[in-house]
């Protein structure tokens, strides 16, 4: 997903990954957590609204594409399903970063940290990513 600061469903989590923060579309009465965000709660209509989770996670997910399949991106990368920790029901579509002799494995505990992607068209934006914890 490449950032659009100016729409109004997606740019608040776009806000908070350029401050480092890592945050979901919520329901404060449901305590329902909605992702993809949507502006209203689907299951009591109310306007919805965003908290942040703590950043931690457990990767679900991964395949690592050695070759460029989106000519947006000018890097090999793995992308990957978590789920956070703070926010079970929900399953983020992100990246995964791992170095050295680290191999992912289902279940791995995960941190978020914060990147910035640089790409061929769009210029540069800072993304939350996940490493190992
Ligand atoms: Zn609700």
């Amino acid at each position: 997903m490449v950032p659009d600061f100016n729409n109004p469903l997606t740019s608040p989590f776009w806000f908070a990954a350029s401050m480092s923060k890592l945050v979901i579309c919520t329901c404060k009465k449901c305590e329902l957590d909605i992702w993809y965000p949507r502006h209203v709660c689907p299951k009591c209509g109310l306007k919805s609204t965003w908290r942040q989770l703590s950043g931690k996670a457990k990767l679900l997910s991964w395949t690592t594409c050695d070759h460029r399949i989106n000519p947006i991106f000018n890097t090999s990368f793995t992308p990957a399903i978590v789920i956070p920790e703070d926010a079970s029901s929900v399953q983020l579509v992100t990246q995964l970063i791992i170095e050295g002799d680290q191999y992912p494995r289902c279940d791995m505990s995960l941190r978020v940290d914060f990147a910035e992607i640089n790409t061929v068209k769009n210029g540069n934006f800072l993304a939350p990513l996940f490493v190992p914890a």
